[in-house]
């Protein structure tokens, strides 16, 4: 049976699922996203993501043409057409069908779509032993010329860090911001352990404020775990005594290697384990 596609109020097949090649979310990247699972039948923190997907359309300019009632309406009927109780989501809005040239205001409407498939994002194996990451030349995008806030749809900056990534020969890359601080993966948030300490680069390092992220703050809290949001620089990575990385797609992954060297004795970390565990329960039963 064929994927059914949310697109624009209908659901389709994912063969004839399409947009036009003068959509400018193709054109220029004008458009933003969201990516979400869904856990035994229930979408994980639906409301932040549509906050942020809310947001990122707010600072480009995009107006959403359905309301978040009606968004997580059409996410819901998207994940129920294909019988998953366990699936990634992703919705995207496009500026929509223009001319070619920049101007947004000559789109007439935006574009809205939803895909729920199957994702995974790393193999096992990273789970159970570490991943190892290396530090990426290019740098995370300067806030003043494209927020990473901003969840857009133009990821190339770090598309590049990952190709990186990929040369070493690992499997993702950090990304420093442009103080030459700590930012985050390309696709994920990164946290560090010290001292018993949980630290993850603040809003103002230049991140994507993870959903997950927020949920490991808050697993800290619940666990009594100290932690911080603080600015981190490569020193307090080398020499943390653990390091993990979240996203929605690759949820925690353990870090035990960066640019080479061990992190600690290049073990996965107690406190990571037990974040890991923790959050595993908490997206099933809450
Ligand atoms: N940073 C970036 C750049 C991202 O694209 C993502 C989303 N995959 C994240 C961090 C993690 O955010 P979340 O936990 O909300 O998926």
């Amino acid at each position: 049976m064929s994927l059914k596609i949310w697109l624009d109020g209908n659901l389709i097949d994912k063969e004839n699922a399409k947009i036009s090649v003068y959509d400018h979310g193709l054109l220029y990247g004008d458009g933003v996203f969201e990516g979400i699972r869904a856990y035994a039948g229930r979408i994980f923190k639906p409301h932040e993501h549509l906050r942020r997907l809310y947001d990122s359309a707010k600072a480009i300019r995009l107006v959403i043409p359905l309301s978040p009632e009606q968004f997580l309406a059409a996410i819901q009927q998207t994940v129920k057409a294909n019988d998953f109780t366990d699936c990634y989501i992703r919705a995207v809005v496009t500026r929509g069908v223009g001319y070619l040239g920049l101007n947004p205001a000559k789109c007439s409407n935006p574009s809205v779509f939803i895909i729920a498939d199957t994702i995974e994002m790393y193999p096992r194996e990273h789970y159970e032993k570490g991943m190892a990451l290396i530090t990426a030349s290019v740098i995370r995008n300067h806030p003043n010329a494209l927020s990473p806030r901003i969840k857009s749809l133009n990821y190339l900056n770090n598309i590049l860090a990952k190709i990186e990534a990929a040369d070493a020969g690992v499997p993702e890359a950090i990304m420093l911001n442009h103080d030459g601080n700590v930012s985050e993966c390309t696709a994920d948030n990164i946290f560090i352990v010290r001292d018993g300490v949980v630290y993850t680069p603040t809003t103002h390092d230049g991140i994507l404020e993870g959903v997950t992220r927020g949920t490991i703050l808050e697993l800290c809290r619940k666990l009594a775990l100290p932690f911080a949001e603080k600015t981190l620089q490569r020193h307090d990575l080398y020499t943390a005594d653990e390091c993990f990385i979240t996203g929605t797609g690759a949820e925690v992954v353990p870090v035990t290697k960066l640019d080479g060297r061990p992190i600690a004795r290049g073990e996965v970390g107690q406190i990571t384990r037990r974040l890991m565990e923790a959050f595993h329960k908490h997206v099933r039963e809450g």
